[in-house]
C-alpha cells in the first residue's frame, strides 16, 4: 500500500492536519493507498502559492507558455503506460480503454497550446479620434474541481487552457480517484515553471472543494460534477462573484424514429450505454422509440447489451469493469429497485454477478428497464451506470420533442433517422448542448461541449473552451488631445 502526499507550492506535503484517508481498488475492494485528508488550511496554502506564481507565469510570452504545455503533453505520453495502470487500479477502467485514454487525452494540452497561440484581438471603429481595442488576459487563479468518472480527462480539459492562457491553478481531484491527479503533479514537477503554478490538494468536497469555491484568492472555478454540487458551488462562488465554468449532469434523450436504421441505432446506443460502465455524463438516459419500430429496436438493443464482456479490468477481453465504489454501486442498484417499486420492469440484468471472481468488486450487469414514465425517479434523474431506461412509445414528432425536452437537464441527445433534414428539424427544437443525428461521432478538443438548463454553464473544447479562461478587456485611446 502506498502513502501519498499533496503537491503545493512546488513541494510534496502532508495535510496540515496530518490526517489521511484510504483509497480502494473497485475491482477487489482492497485498500491501495492512503492520501492526505486536506482541509481549508491546505487550500489557503495552495491558493497563496498560486497567487505568488501568477505574475511570473502570466507574464511569460505566449510562445514560451505554449512550449511548456506541449512538453507536458509529451511527458504524459511518455508516462502513458503507468498512468493507464493507475486508472485501472483506482477507477476499474478496463486496461484496453485505460491505455487508449492515457494515450489520447494529452491531446487536450496540444489543443490548448496551439489554440492559445492563435488568438487575435479586435478594434472597434468608434470615431477617427479614438482607437478602441480589445485584449485577452488571464482570469487569475483557477480552482479546478473534478469528478471521478474520467479522472484524467476531466482535469486536462480545464488545466490545458488554464495554463496555456497564463492562469495558475489549484486542482481538487475526486476523493476516491485522486491518484491519477497526483501522478500528473509528479510529471508537472519536471517542467520548468514557477513554483505554485499548479497545485493539487486532495480531500473531501465538503471541506477542500467548498473552501476553494468560496476563497477570496480564487478568481474562477472550473467544475465538472453533479448539478447538485454545481449549484452549491455557484452559491459559494457568488460571495466573490467568481467566473464559473460548470459541466454538470444529464438525462440524455435518444429518439429513434420509424425511418431509422434500427440495427445501427441499437448497436451504437448499446455501446454508448455501456461505455465506462455507464459512468459518463453523455450516456443515453431515456430511450423514446417510435411505436412502429419499438419491438424491433428493443430486441436488437437487448441482444447488443448482452454481448458486452463484464470482467476484471486487467483482463484484455473486458469491456465493462466495476462501478467506481460500493457507495455508487448501491446508488445505481437503488435506482433499479425504485423503478420496480414504481411499476417499471427490469428485462435484462439488474443484478450483481454472483460467480467468482466478479462476486467481489462493485459490478452491476448491463441492465434494461422498460415501462419507465416521465414522473418516475429513473425517468427523471441521472443513474450514472450501465442502465437503459425505455420510456413510453410515441407516434408523432411533436409528441416526442415535448417528451425529450421535459427534463431539467439539457446536456446531449440523439435522433435516429435516415432523413437528415428531418433530423436537423429535431436538432432545432431539442434543448441540449449537443444533438447527434445518428451516432453523432466525434469528441475531443475540437468540439465545444457543455449543457443547457441544469446541465451547466460555459463550454469545454474548441475556441469557446479556450476563451473561458480569459478576461476580455476594452482599451480606449484618445488619438487627439481631449478638449477641456
Ligand atoms: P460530485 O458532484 O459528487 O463531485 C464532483 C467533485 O466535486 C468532486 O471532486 C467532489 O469531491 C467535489 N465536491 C463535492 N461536494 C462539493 C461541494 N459542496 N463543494 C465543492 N466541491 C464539492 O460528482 P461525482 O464525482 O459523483 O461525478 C458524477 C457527476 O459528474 C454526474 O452527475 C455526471 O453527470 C457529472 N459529470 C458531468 C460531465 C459533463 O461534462 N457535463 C462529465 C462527467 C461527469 P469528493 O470527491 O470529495 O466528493
Amino acid at each position: 500500500m502506498s502513502q501519498y502526499k499533496m503537491w503545493i507550492g512546488g513541494k510534496w506535503v502532508d495535510a496540515e492536519s496530518g490526517k489521511t484517508y484510504p483509497v480502494f481498488n473497485p475491482a477487489t475492494e482492497m485498500e491501495i493507498a492512503q492520501v492526505p485528508l486536506g482541509s481549508k488550511a491546505d487550500v489557503d496554502k495552495a491558493v497563496a502559492a498560486a497567487r505568488k506564481a501568477l505574475p511570473i507565469w502570466s507574464k511569460k510570452s505566449q510562445g514560451d507558455r505554449s512550449q511548456i504545455v506541449l512538453k507536458l503533453a509529451a511527458l504524459l505520453r511518455e508516462n502513458a503506460a503507468e498512468i493507464a495502470k493507475i486508472d485501472t487500479l483506482e477507477h476499474g477502467t478496463p486496461a484496453k480503454r485505460a491505455a487508449f485514454l492515457a494515450a489520447d487525452t494529452p491531446g487536450w494540452f496540444e489543443w490548448a497550446a496551439y489554440g492559445a497561440r492563435s488568438l487575435m484581438g479586435h478594434t472597434i471603429p468608434v470615431s477617427p479620434d479614438t482607437l478602441v481595442y480589445l485584449q485577452r488576459e488571464p482570469v487569475g487563479v483557477i480552482g479546478i474541481i473534478t469528478p471521478w468518472n474520467l479522472p484524467l480527462l476531466m482535469i486536462f480539459q480545464k488545466l490545458g487552457p488554464a495554463l496555456a492562457l497564463g492562469n495558475t491553478c489549484v486542482i481538487k481531484p475526486p476523493s476516491i480517484n485522486s491518484l491519477t491527479a497526483l501522478k500528473l503533479a509528479e510529471i508537472i514537477e519536471k517542467l520548468e515553471i514557477p513554483l505554485g503554478t499548479v497545485n493539487v490538494v486532495t480531500g473531501p468536497g465538503r471541506s477542500v472543494g467548498e473552501a476553494l469555491a468560496a476563497h477570496h484568492g480564487v478568481d474562477m472555478i472550473a467544475f465538472t460534477g453533479s448539478s447538485e454540487t454545481g449549484k452549491q458551488i455557484m452559491a459559494l462562488a457568488s460571495q466573490t462573484v467568481k467566473r464559473l465554468q460548470l459541466e454538470l449532469g444529464g438525462k440524455n434523450p435518444v429518439i429513434v424514429l420509424e425511418d431509422a436504421d434500427v440495427d445501427v441505432a441499437a448497436n451504437g446506443m448499446a455501446k454508448q450505454q455501456t461505455s465506462n460502465s455507464g459512468q459518463i455524463c453523455g450516456s443515453p438516459g431515456r430511450f423514446y422509440v417510435h411505436e412502429k419500430v419499438y419491438d424491433e429496436f428493443l430486441e436488437k438493443f437487448t441482444t447488443a447489451m448482452k454481448q458486452f464482456v463484464v470482467g476484471e479490468p486487467n483482463d484484455p477481453k473486458t469491456e465493462l469493469g466495476p462501478l467506481v465504489s460500493a457507495q455508487h454501486r448501491d446508488r445505481v442498484e437503488g435506482y433499479i429497485n425504485s423503478a420496480v417499486a414504481e411499476g417499471a420492469k427490469v428485462i435484462l440484468g439488474g443484478k450483481r454477478p454472483t460467480s467468482p471472481p466478479l462476486n467481489k468488486g462493485y459490478y452491476v450487469m448491463p441492465t434494461i428497464i422498460t415501462g419507465v414514465t416521465q414522473k418516475m425517479k429513473v425517468g427523471k434523474e441521472e443513474i450514472f451506470g450501465p442502465v437503459a431506461c425505455f420510456m413510453q412509445k410515441f407516434s408523432s414528432d411533436d409528441e416526442v420533442i415535448e417528451l425529450a425536452n421535459d427534463n431539467v437537464y439539457g446536456l446531449t441527445s440523439w435522433v435516429w433517422t435516415k432523413d437528415s433534414a428531418r433530423g436537423m428539424r429535431f436538432a432545432n427544437q431539442i434543448q441540449a448542448g449537443t444533438v447527434g443525428i445518428g451516432q453523432g461521432r466525434g469528441g475531443g478538443p475540437e468540439f465545444p461541449w457543455g449543457g443547457y438548463k441544469e446541465s451547466g454553464l460555459g463550454k469545454e473544447g474548441s475556441l469557446y473552451g479556450i476563451l473561458e479562461f480569459t478576461n476580455l478587456k476594452r482599451v480606449q485611446v484618445d488619438l487627439v488631445p481631449s478638449k477641456k
